[in-house]
């Protein structure tokens, strides 16, 4: 795949021939351009898993741990074929450990047509596979798509939506959409929620999100994850306006509530 690392390096313009990510139909199936990717995470899906990261993002949340994934031309152009062989190295030993392969992002349904040849892939070699997304391009993610992924990371940035628009620069409704859909397809879903102080912990918002997905058989977990200033870094390297300098890191307590109102709603929550 492109160079192994963390989703913490900062890339930028390693394809600057790159398409347009605003305009690109993600058809494109035999090239991709990829972030990075990382072996051995155990919080991405089940068991131990190689996650990899596309290039490509349409929404711009302020509190994006990588901005330097929202452009194609930020990524490493790979062939689809090198990407998968380099996938066949990690097929033993992700099988050994019941895991598979997550893919991220950026946000991987930009580039839809390439990811889906990879899931593809990957159910032939047997493995456990895990889509990560925003569902804001759910509509892109045919049935027969859907079919190559077992577990969909689904996240819901927000239950209210001029929340989301002020969180995301998007509109709700497409993710929403897209979770219905995947509940009447019977599909595996871990909702994803980013705790953000000030931003996304108003309790009736996280409620929205807790009622819409609490009566969802197919989701199987809402995990919470605290905003965290990890990505500081990159919005400034990049030149980009970060508006949540001041934001605190939330508080057990407050990682507990949001908790709580999911488990209240009838969610498996952690
Ligand atoms: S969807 Fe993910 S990659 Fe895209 S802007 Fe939001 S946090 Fe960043």
């Amino acid at each position: 795949m492109g160079e192994v690392g963390s989703r913490y390096d900062l890339r930028g313009d390693r394809s600057p021939d790159a398409p347009d990510t605003g305009s690109f139909a993600g058809t494109e199936s035999q090239v991709g351009w990829i972030h990075s990717y990382e072996t051995g995470s155990t919080v991405d899906g089940p068991g131990v898993r190689v996650v990899l990261f596309m290039a490509g993002c349409l929404l711009r949340c302020l509190y994006c741990h990588n901005p330097d994934t929202w452009h194609l031309k930020d990524g490493t152009r790979i062939e689809l074929g090198r990407a998968v062989r380099r996938l066949a190295n990690f097929a033993p030993a992700l099988r050994s450990m019941g895991g598979g392969l997550t893919i991220s992002g950026g946000e991987p349904l930009v580039q839809t047509a390439f990811t889906h040849g990879l899931f593809a892939a990957a159910k032939r070699m047997g493995l456990h596979t895990a889509l990560d997304t925003s569902g804001f391009l759910g509509a892109r993610a045919s049935d027969d798509y859907l079919t190559n992924v077992d577990l969909v990371l689904l996240d819901i940035k927000s239950g209210d939506p001029e929340t989301y628009r002020r969180a995301t620069g998007a509109e709700l409704e497409p993710t929403l959409h897209f979770a219905r859909r995947l509940a009447a397809l019977g599909k595996p879903v871990w909702v994803r929620f980013v705790l953000v102080p000030g931003l996304t912990d108003d309790p009736a918002n996280i409620e929205a999100v807790a009622k819409f997905v609490g009566p969802m058989p197919n989701v199987e977990w809402v995990e919470v994850l605290p905003f965290h200033q990890m990505g500081e870094f990159k919005w400034k390297a990049l030149g980009l306006d970060y508006r949540l300098a001041t934001t605190p890191t939330p508080t057990d307590a407050q990682v507990e509530s949001a908790l709580a109102i999911f488990r209240r709603a009838g969610c498996r929550a952690r």
